[in-house]
């Protein structure tokens, strides 16, 4: 699976290589449209989920957000906003 935000196999908040897992960064509903459009991304486990309140993107909002502008921001540059939200439903820009 191709993710639009990584070149390597990494922990995109540390830059750790193993221990990763891939997180849909649109869930839910919108998880098939994320795998479909790399909107993926590789976390370690602790950044994944493992880090507890406010250290991981399944356990803080701030964490959660800064990656759903960052994927959006990376896929307006290939493509227009318009195109963004009729894919996700939302704005996060
Ligand atoms: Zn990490
Ligand atoms: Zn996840």
């Amino acid at each position: 699976m191709k993710s639009i935000l990584q070149e390597q196999k990494e922990c995109w908040f540390c830059g750790k290589q193993f221990d990763l897992h891939l997180h849909h960064i649109y869930p839910g509903a919108n998880r098939k449209v994320s795998d479909k459009n790399g909107f993926v991304v590789y976390l370690c486990a602790y950044h994944h989920n493992l880090g507890g309140n406010g250290n991981c993107v399944h356990q803080c909002k701030r964490m959660d957000i800064e990656l759903r502008r960052a994927c959006q921001k990376k896929f307006e540059e290939t493509h227009s906003k318009r195109d963004f939200v009729k894919l996700i439903g939302r704005n996060y820009l």
